[in-house]
């Protein structure tokens, strides 16, 4: 499978040139530029599959001549010492966990993929680069997926302030490959920053850099997984529809859901759970898309006005706009409805909910109400119940538990180095750590 550009006039590239240089010089997005289908493997993989088998039978029927069996399985080992849980929990009901990764969130999936397949890319030699920008969480992701990495430099940029759930002896200042920077600036310097390096092409090259954020399809595209992961769970019990509902914000779970819709996987909708940041559903019911302002819920994570898989989904729609308007459903939950579902989903089924999945959870249900037959829906949980143990605690009257890796995220450290948010800064850093 080759990737072109969401924009389209530039020619098709191989995996490793879109997960090493991470943007098409037309300024798009890399996509899958063709379907692969995989349902002939679908027959022989069932409940008993484990995660890395999965992944070492998929990843090299996707990416044939790029990835061969033995380096599939070796990627997989790798990267996945965590696996989705999947809870059926009732005829009608399951729910995908998908936050046993080490900070918690689904991301841990998409991240641990990027950094063992990028190892396995260089192994032929050749160096590389990533560039990071976060506030929170998907840094101690990617410093955990990528210490140790050979060949790989993972540069991470952090706003005023931040910088937590990092561990020094991965450091390039003690002999790693992890090199953690404190941007004298906001979010948005660091992402400008970034932004400025990429555009930047002589500097891209000196360093071979890529991006580690979600626009890099080498983050995405694995994500299609674990959907794959469910259905073949739960093959031999379905009997007629089957959905999935899927809590979303940058939309990166929505758009590898349907990756793993075009590659064959037998499912009739996506319901795209949203909490009061909803602009997103006006265009997924066929009208324009017009950016708003985001506004603070308690599904945080989500609260995103401006989705940055837009142009990923456009492209799909482009493509076959009637048939994506019958496959996904727009849900919109606020925040009380989302404690009430994180409530009931406690009472009913002993299931604990983060906000996030919660959202979900609750537009499932509406999707059940609307009388669903035989269906089936998969909720997505795309966050530990632990990160968030006071308020779910408070919802539900019952003291949730904070495993100690967990607790760890929230311990601040101290950056290797703390610079102005300019080109030449960076570089004097990056230049002086590999
Ligand atoms: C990032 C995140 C989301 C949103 O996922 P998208 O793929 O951006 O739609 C949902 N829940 C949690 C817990 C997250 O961390």
């Amino acid at each position: 499978m080759l990737f072109k550009s969401t924009r389209s006039n530039v020619s098709p590239v191989s995996f490793r040139e879109a997960i090493l240089h991470c943007l098409p010089d037309d300024g798009g997005l890399y996509v899958p530029a063709s379907a692969v289908d995989l349902r002939q493997f679908f027959l022989y993989m069932d409940a008993d599959t484990s995660y890395p088998e999965l992944v070492s039978t998929v990843a090299p029927a996707l990416l044939e001549g790029e990835l061969n069996p033995i380096s599939a399985a070796r990627v997989a080992e790798s990267a996945f010492d965590f696996e989705p849980q999947l809870r059926r929990l009732d005829e009608h009901l399951s729910v995908l966990e998908l936050h046993n990764g080490p900070t918690g969130v689904f991301k841990d999936f998409g991240i641990a993929f990027l950094a063992a397949m990028m190892e396995e890319l260089l192994r032929g030699g050749g160096r590389a680069m990533t560039l990071t920008a976060t506030t929170g969480d998907t840094g101690s992701s990617v410093a955990r997926a990528f210490a140790g990495r050979a060949g790989i430099t993972a540069v991470i940029l952090y706003p005023r302030g931040e910088a937590r759930g990092l561990d020094p002896s991965t450091f390039t200042s003690a002999g790693g490959n992890i090199l953690p920077i404190r941007i004298d600036g906001s979010f948005d310097d660091c992402q400008r920053l970034i932004r400025e390096a990429f555009e930047d092409r002589p500097f891209a090259g000196r360093y071979g850099l890529t991006s580690a954020n979600t626009i890099n399809v080498g983050r995405l595209l694995p994500q299609a997984f674990y959907f794959l992961y469910a259905f073949i769970k739960l093959k031999r019990e379905l009997t007629g529809d089957f959905y999935f509902s899927i809590p979303s914000g940058n939309f990166g779970n929505l758009t590898a859901g349907l990756y793993a819709w075009k590659f064959g996987m037998p499912v009739n909708g996506f319901v795209a759970a949203m909490n009061a940041n909803n602009s997103f559903g006006d265009y997924l019911r066929g009208r324009k898309f017009s950016p708003r302002e985001p506004v603070d819920t308690v599904s945080s994570s989500m609260d995103v006005g401006n989705p940055s898989n837009f142009e990923r989904l456009a492209s799909f729609y482009a493509e076959a706009p009637a048939v994506m308007r019958n496959m996904v459903f727009p849900e919109s939950v606020d925040d009380g409805e989302t404690l009430q579902a994180m409530r009931r989903a406690w009472k009913k089924y002993g299931l604990l909910l983060d906000p996030h999945g919660a959202v979900g959870y609750a537009a499932a249900e509406r999707l059940l109400t609307c009388d669903l037959e035989d269906g089936h829906i998969v909720v997505v949980s795309t966050g530990s119940p632990a990160k968030k143990a006071e308020l779910v605690g408070k919802t539900i009257g019952r003291t949730v538990e904070i495993p100690p890796y967990l607790v760890g995220l929230r311990k601040a450290v101290e950056p290797v180095a703390t610079i102005a948010p300019r080109l030449d800064a960076l570089e004097a850093v990056i230049a002086g750590s590999c």
